[in-house]
């Protein structure tokens, strides 16, 4: 999750290092681990935190964080997990809609706290200033129990991750999206999870970014969708299972 301008994160190495270092922690963890998928994310949140420096105030609240999605695929089973606001779907051979997994715990906490930004139009000061204080206003709810959970600091937090396994012959393709990619279908509306996989099927992953990006483009006052960010980071990886 970014940190606003203006908001402290009591760190000197910002979110992008974080998810650089933790990515790349979990792809070597589940390469090397036999371990279940939530024993290498909490391994790797362990192994990220000790790479800040002293400087750095890893009991501040708004310390670097981020959401997680895994995909392991095995000879017999793929193994999944997924922890905040990513969204991985499964085309399962033979089901008629994918099967989707999100954890929505932040979205509904931060139902409670996002009128007063909602109400406001995207990209003005006052708009700016209450998605500030909205998020620090969520980060009272961090990795605490009844709130949401992320991977920061606290290896616990993995434990709060949902998993799960499907027999590796059942699985057709993945998808797995940031929330900025499936704003497309489970914020915007404007397209259904099957039609999602149909379009990375025919076109790939650059066709949904392209569509996210025309529909922001088109509500850029936030007036049909309101939302924290005009644009938010989208990422979306397609894969195939042959
Ligand atoms: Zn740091």
């Amino acid at each position: 999750m970014g940190t606003p301008t203006g908001s402290d994160s009591g760190c000197t190495h910002g979110v992008p290092w974080y998810v650089q270092a933790l990515g790349s922690t979990l792809l070597a963890g589940m390469n090397q681990s036999e371990g279940s998928l939530t024993e290498v994310l909490a391994d790797g949140i362990k192994a990220v935190a000790s790479m800040h420096d002293f400087a750095c105030d890893l009991s501040h609240p708004g310390s670097p964080s981020a959401t997680v999605v895994m995909l392991r695929r095995t000879a017999s089973a793929v193994d999944w997990l997924v922890l905040a606001d990513s969204v991985l779907v499964l085309d399962v051979i033979g089901a008629a809609e994918p099967m989707v997994i999100c954890d929505d715990r932040e979205a509904q906490v931060g139902e409670r706290y996002r009128k007063a930004m909602d109400a406001l139009a995207a990209d003005t000061v006052e708009h700016v200033a209450a998605h500030r204080a909205y998020v620090e206003t969520l980060r009272d709810h961090r990795n605490r129990d009844g709130g949401f959970w992320v991977a920061a600091v606290d290896p616990l937090a993995a434990d709060q991750a949902l998993t799960g396994t499907v027999p590796a012959e059942s699985v057709r393709a993945a998808a797995l999206l940031s929330d900025g990619a499936s704003r497309l279908v489970d914020r915007f509306e404007l397209i259904t999870w099957r039609q999602a996989l149909d379009l990375f099927d025919e076109s790939g992953p650059d066709e949904l970014i392209r569509r996210v990006r025309e529909a922001e483009a088109r509500d850029l006052d936030g007036a049909r969708w309101p939302r924290g960010k005009t644009f938010d980071d989208a990422t979306a990886i397609y894969w195939t299972f042959s």
